[in-house]
């Protein structure tokens, strides 16, 4: 069979009784894939469920189609759209996962449920979180103090939200992040490269290689070790956070910016009828953020802007325009505001293992540094 046949007859499925394939899709996938040896496979490793740790390494090796329930036709859509292993799924969003194969929700829920199983996800014991997190690793924002605010700088497998006025220094930030990203780690770096998501459209090389300058890097190089991808609507956003996987899983990137988060869909989405599905959107989105810090032990940077008179729509001027969709997806968030000659205050705000403070920094020529 070839795969275009399998995939019509996927398709069929799908339309006919979504829900009754989503139950059986361990029975449905060997039938699509009429390959005894396959057959065989599957099953061979439905009985395995409690394999040594390199079975479950092994089976990761063999691609998508070891993992149980998953069809070829399948595994190729997963496969194009980024999912190369087990964990990707597993740590993936049924609504992403959905789209990305063409397939039912149901059956994308079953599916993860399936790959959680697999990489032994799930309960896990404090210990091993413990031993995960002692890879943390950290990023510099060129000042002291407010590295300092964040425990000694951006950590990897986290989103920091940084979110404020206008001119409040959000996108200097990232700019600046996106050069110190490339230090050594002894100067505060990640000794890699960066993806920059610019819905802006206010990067500036420029500004970058002043930056650069600053830091004793060569501008010309930095430039290169910065990936933009502009964005122009929601969607295009979407996917480029995505295609971001392929990225990371080549190595050398250790820093993903959105700048900002989310203009484009406040745009996109207006008034109170639209705001369900933005923030369904948002949060897809989110998690697809969350995956690449966490499966790449990677940082995300992303901003995100509060008006002026936030109290207008909000009444709490440290709310951010994403409400609190934002809040609880973010690992740690910070408020930024301006105040004279190029100082800015910066807050953090619900961290989850950092106390609440406050730090002073400056906006120069130089980029962020100390006051
Ligand atoms: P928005 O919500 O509009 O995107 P933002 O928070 O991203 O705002 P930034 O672009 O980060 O704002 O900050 C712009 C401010 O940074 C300028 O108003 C200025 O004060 C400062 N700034 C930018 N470039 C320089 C520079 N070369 N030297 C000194 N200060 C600068
Ligand atoms: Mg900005």
């Amino acid at each position: 069979m070839t795969d275009e046949e399998i995939k019509n007859e996927e398709e069929q499925k799908t339309e006919e009784a979504p829900e009754e394939e989503a139950e059986k899709v361990e029975e449905t996938t060997p039938e699509t894939e009429e390959t005894p040896k396959e057959d065989s496979e599957e099953d061979s490793e439905e009985d395995s469920e409690e394999d040594s740790e390199e079975d479950e390494d092994e089976e990761e090796d063999e691609g998508l189609e070891a993992l149980t329930g998953i069809g070829p036709a399948t595994a190729k859509k997963l496969e194009e759209a980024g999912y190369h292993d087990a964990k990707s799924i597993a740590t993936s969003a049924p609504g992403d996962l959905s789209a990305a194969a063409d397939i039912s929700e149901a059956k994308a829920k079953k599916i993860i449920t399936l790959a959680k199983d697999k990489c032994d996800m799930g309960f896990e014991t404090a210990d091993k979180l413990m031993e995960k997190r002692k890879s943390i690793g950290r990023l510099t924002t060129g000042s002291e103090e407010f590295d300092k605010l964040l425990g000694g700088g951006l950590e990897t497998q986290a989103i920091t939200e940084a979110f404020g006025e206008f001119g409040s220094g959000k996108s200097q930030i990232a700019m600046q992040l996106a050069v110190n990203v490339q230090l050594p780690e002894d100067k505060g770096g990640l000794n890699s490269g960066c993806l920059y998501i610019d819905s802006e459209h206010t990067f500036r090389p420029e500004r970058v290689m002043q930056m650069a300058e600053h830091m004793g890097l060569n501008p010309e190089d930095a430039l290169k070790n910065i990936k933009v991808a502009r964005a122009y609507s929601s969607d295009d956003q979407m996917l480029m956070a995505e295609q971001a996987e392929q990225y990371l899983q080549e190595g050398g990137i250790k820093l993903v910016i959105v700048d900002s988060l989310i203009s484009l869909f406040r745009s996109e989405y207006v008034g109170r009828g639209a705001l369900a599905s933005r923030q369904q959107k948002l949060n897809r989105h989110l998690s697809t953020l969350h995956r690449l810090a966490d499966v790449y032990n990677a940082t995300v940077y992303i901003t995100n802007q509060v008006m002026s008179k936030p109290d207008m729509f909000f009444g709490d001027p440290t709310k951010p325009v994403g409400g609190h969709i934002l809040g609880h997806s973010a690992t740690f968030r910070i408020y930024l505001r301006k105040s004279k000659g190029g100082k800015r205050i910066a807050r953090l705000i619900d961290s989850p293992n950092l106390p609440e403070g406050e730090a002073i920094f400056k906006v120069t020529g130089d980029g962020i540094v100390d006051n």
